[in-house]
C-alpha cells in the first residue's frame, strides 16, 4: 500500500555543493502524489520523476519551469528505502542540506514522526525480461526478482578502496542498517579541482569520506565496505525517479549518469513514450513498410525505438526461402524511420527523405525472433536537414551502424 509520513518535519543544514544555508520541510501528501520539491523561494513546484531530470554527472539536478534543485538523491534514497511514496518537500535554496554525507538523518528524522499507510496499492515496475545497458567498462542491469535485491561492485584504484561488492536484499530494515547510514566520500586528488569549479563547496569530513592514495582521512568508517554501500544508497535515489521497482538490479562501477540511462531504458521498454497509434501520427510509413514498434526512449538529440522482426514478415518470403535474413537496407531504412521520428517531432509530422547514408557497416544477420534496438543521435540539424548516427543492437550487440542524413521537402501548398 502507499505510504506518506504522519506528520511535518523540518531539517536544516548547509548544502554540499553550494554550501549556502537551507531550510527543508517534508510534509505529508495524499496518496498518487509521488515526490514532490516545492522550491518556497520561486513558488515552484518540481517533482522527482525522471524527465524532469536535467543533470546527472555527479549529483542528480531537477528543473521544472526554469527552476532547479540539485543533490536530490539522498533525499530520494531515504524516502524510497523506507518505502514511502507521497511526501512534499518545502525547500528555500536549490540544494538539500547535506547533513552527514548519508541518508540516515533523514530517516531518522522520519521515524521520529513515523509513517501511515492508506488503502491505495503500490504501483510498481517489475520487469519481466532482462534489460541492461553499459558502457566504457561500467554497466548495469535489472534480473526478474520477487522484491528489489540490489547487487554492486566498484573497483577504484586506492589501497583503502580497491575492489569492493556487496549485495543486498532492500527492505526498509536492512535499509536502514546497512545503506542509510553509508556516507558519499570523494579522491583528494579529484575533490580540489573540483572545488574551484564550484562543487564540494559546503563539503567536509563531518559529511563526506575523503580518501587519499595514503589512506582515508576521516577517523573511522562506519563499514568497512562504505563506498560501495553508498554506491547502493545512490542507486536506490536514482531509480526511485521512475517508481518503485521490483527486480534484482546488478550493477558494475555505475554511476549517477549510467544510473539515469538505465532508470530512463526501464521506464520506456516497460511503458513505451511513444505507441504504434503515436508512430502512425507522425510517419507516413505503414505496413508492410513500417519498420519501427515502438519508441521506448526520447530526448533532446537521442531517441531509441524497437522493432520486433517476426517470421511473418513479408521480405523472410523471398530473403531467402529456408534461410531467413532481414535485408541490410531495411535496417538502414529502420534506422532513419527513428530518426525521422526524432526530425519530425520538431514539426509535429510530415515527411522526411533520406539523402545520403554512409559509414555503413552491417556487422551480423537478423533472423526471425530478433528484437532491434534503434540506438539514433542527431549529430547536426539545419532547419530541414538532419545529419544522424545510428546503430542497432541485438541482445546488446551491434548489428549494424551507420550515418545517414534526412531532408524535409519545402512546404508546399
Ligand atoms: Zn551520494
Amino acid at each position: 500500500m502507499q505510504n506518506t509520513i504522519k506528520d511535518d518535519i523540518g531539517i536544516e543544514g548547509v548544502g554540499l555543493h553550494n554550501a549556502k544555508k537551507v531550510r527543508l520541510t517534508f510534509r505529508p501528501a495524499p496518496p498518487d502524489t509521488g515526490i514532490v520539491f516545492i522550491r518556497v523561494d520561486k513558488g515552484v513546484e518540481i517533482p522527482a520523476r525522471i524527465e524532469n531530470v536535467v543533470r546527472s554527472e555527479r549529483e542528480i539536478t531537477l528543473e521544472r519551469d526554469g527552476v532547479r534543485i540539485c543533490t536530490v538523491e539522498h533525499i530520494l534514497a531515504a524516502l524510497a528505502g523506507l518505502g514511502i511514496d507521497n511526501v512534499c518537500i518545502e525547500i528555500d535554496q536549490d540544494e538539500p542540506p547535506v547533513v552527514d554525507g548519508s541518508s540516515l538523518p533523514f530517516c531518522e528524522a522520519i521515524l521520529k514522526v513515523g509513517i501511515t499507510s492508506t488503502d491505495l496499492p503500490k504501483k510498481e515496475i517489475s520487469p519481466q525480461n532482462p534489460i541492461w545497458v553499459e558502457e566504457e567498462g561500467k554497466s548495469i542491469s535489472i534480473l526478474p526478482d520477487q522484491s528489489l535485491r540490489i547487487t554492486y561492485s566498484i573497483e577504484f584504484p586506492y589501497p583503502d578502496v580497491g575492489f569492493q561488492s556487496a549485495s543486498f536484499r532492500i527492505t526498509p530494515e536492512v535499509f536502514l542498517a546497512e545503506i542509510a547510514p553509508a556516507r558519499t566520500f570523494g579522491f583528494l586528488d579529484e575533490i580540489r579541482p573540483l572545488q574551484e569549479k564550484g562543487f564540494f563547496k559546503g563539503g567536509s569530513l563531518d559529511n563526506a569520506i575523503v580518501i587519499t592514495k595514503d589512506g582515508i582521512l576521516n577517523k573511522e568508517m562506519r563499514f568497512r565496505d562504505e563506498p560501495v554501500r553508498h554506491k547502493i544508497l545512490d542507486l536506490i535515489g536514482d531509480v526511485s525517479l521512475i517508481g518503485s521497482i521490483k527486480g534484482h538490479i546488478v550493477a558494475t562501477r555505475s554511476g549517477h549518469g549510467l544510473n539515469i540511462r538505465f532508470a530512463k531504458r526501464v521506464k520506456g521498454l516497460i511503458e513505451g513514450v511513444m505507441d504504434i497509434n503515436g508512430i502512425q501520427r507522425l510517419l507516413p510509413h505503414r505496413y508492410p513498410f513500417l519498420l519501427v514498434d515502438r519508441i521506448v526512449e526520447m530526448e533532446k538529440g537521442r531517441i531509441v525505438g524497437v522493432k520486433n522482426v517476426s517470421y511473418n514478415e513479408p521480405f523472410f518470403m523471398g530473403h531467402f526461402p529456408g534461410e531467413p535474413i532481414m535485408p541490410g537496407v531495411l535496417l538502414i531504412e529502420a534506422m532513419a524511420q527513428v530518426g525521422g521520428i526524432l526530425f519530425l517531432s520538431a514539426f509535429n509530422k510530415g515527411m522526411a527523405y533520406l539523402a545520403e547514408i554512409e559509414r555503413v557497416r552491417f556487422r551480423r544477420p537478423v533472423v526471425p525472433g530478433d528484437q532491434l534496438l534503434v540506438e539514433v543521435l542527431m549529430l547536426r540539424v539545419r532547419q530541414n536537414i538532419a545529419k544522424m548516427g545510428a546503430r542497432i543492437y541485438v541482445d546488446n550487440s551491434i548489428v549494424a551502424e551507420a550515418e545517414f542524413t534526412l531532408s524535409r521537402p519545402r512546404e508546399t501548398k
